[in-house]
């Protein structure tokens, strides 16, 4: 199949969104620019369509989608929100929609199975990219990353032609994405003292930001500690070259013969590794001033870059955990333990 890449510009992004939303009616997957990273969308409400998505990306059924909804108004067309959770889920809504927050909630029954890997919660969101927006606007899409499962989610177009070219009719190039790290998920719930934000997965609205409107809390573990919820795989995010991750520039000794690629967080300085070997290639998460945003916006360019380079192992410095830092480290740590595999 050829895969048709339309650059949504200035000029013609009308025409490349209804050329997108007459491929989706038609049960087609195309893969649509986001705030965070691109995803592959298809008609949420057609089951045939959303079964494509996953086996365009060779993704196993029990890790359900993100349905992305064009209107606040529309969450009550996928989902019934409980009537004590209604004020947190709109104060969360009124504070970070359009946005990259994907909330948690029980479905609505027309929501296909497949869609929510046969749970009766449904991952929602109201993205901010222009394009995304105005396709889930006339059709409501299911959509996750648009990367082979298990791997580096893509940030650009060009990222998502070396993923899944060939494999789909159009890619929309909406640009680079804004934020760069998958949307903070999390699950509205009641406690005994009042509603609580179960955090599922760390992403671009941070922590910090969610204790705001209400207490946040950890995921439920299983116990091989796997995280509950589906989908919070560990070897997700995963480089094809292994990646080892260091807390501190004395805890890495290079060995004889292998070549080491290097992902620094700001390249030169004291907790930098740049000077621990003779590196094979470097990439350098936050070159500018933009500290751990930029680091989030670059995180997987750099680690695409380092797995087309010509290196055996991929060492990674660590960030410091707070903000956006928590999303990075959880992307860094899953990334590691897949490389123990
Ligand atoms: P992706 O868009 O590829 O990052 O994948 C979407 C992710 O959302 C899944 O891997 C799950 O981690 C999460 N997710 C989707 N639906 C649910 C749900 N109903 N409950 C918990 N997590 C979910
Ligand atoms: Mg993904």
């Amino acid at each position: 199949m050829d895969t048709k890449l339309v650059v949504a510009d200035f000029e013609n992004w009308r025409e490349a969104v209804a050329e997108a939303v007459a491929l989706l009616e038609d049960g087609e997957v195309v893969a649509l620019p986001t705030e965070t990273v691109y995803g592959l969308a298809a008609d949420a409400f057609n089951a045939e369509a959303v079964a494509k998505v996953f086996e365009v990306k060779e993704r196993p059924s029990f890790d359900p989608l993100i349905v992305h909804i064009g209107h606040k108004r529309d969450l009550d067309c996928v989902v019934d929100v409980p009537e004590e959770l209604e004020e947190v889920v709109e104060a969360l809504i009124e504070a970070y929609w359009p946005g990259p927050l994907t909330l948690v909630l029980p479905k609505k029954p027309e929501v296909p199975d497949l869609v929510t890997s046969g749970m009766d919660t449904v991952a929602v969101r109201l993205s901010s990219h222009e394009v995304m927006r105005a396709v889930a606007r006339e059709i409501p899409i299911a959509a996750p990353s648009a990367n082979r499962f298990g791997r580096i989610s893509p940030t650009s177009a060009q990222a998502v032609m070396e993923e899944l070219g060939g494999k789909i009719p159009m890619v929309i190039d909406g640009g680079a994405c804004r934020d760069g790290l998958e949307s903070t998920i999390v699950a509205p719930e009641m406690s005994d003292k009042g509603p609580v934000l179960r955090l599922l997965r760390p992403g671009p609205i941070a922590r910090e930001d969610l204790r705001k409107i209400a207490k946040v809390i950890r995921p439920k573990r299983t116990k091989a500690d796997h995280v509950e919820a589906p989908g919070q795989v560990e070897s997700h995010y995963a480089p094809a070259t292994p990646l080892i991750l260091i807390d501190k520039p004395g805890d890495f000794v290079p060995e004889e013969g292998v070549k080491y690629g290097l992902l620094s967080y700001r390249g030169e300085g004291n907790s930098s590794l740049m000077d621990a070997t003779e590196w094979a290639h470097t990439e350098i998460m936050s070159p500018g001033k933009g500290k751990l945003a930029e680091g989030g916006v670059r995180l997987f360019y750099c680690l695409r870059n380092l797995d087309a380079a010509d290196v055996d192992v991929i060492v990674s410095e660590s960030v410091s955990e707070t903000g956006i830092g928590v999303a990075i480290m959880d992307r860094l740590r899953r990334a590691a333990a897949a490389s123990k595999k």
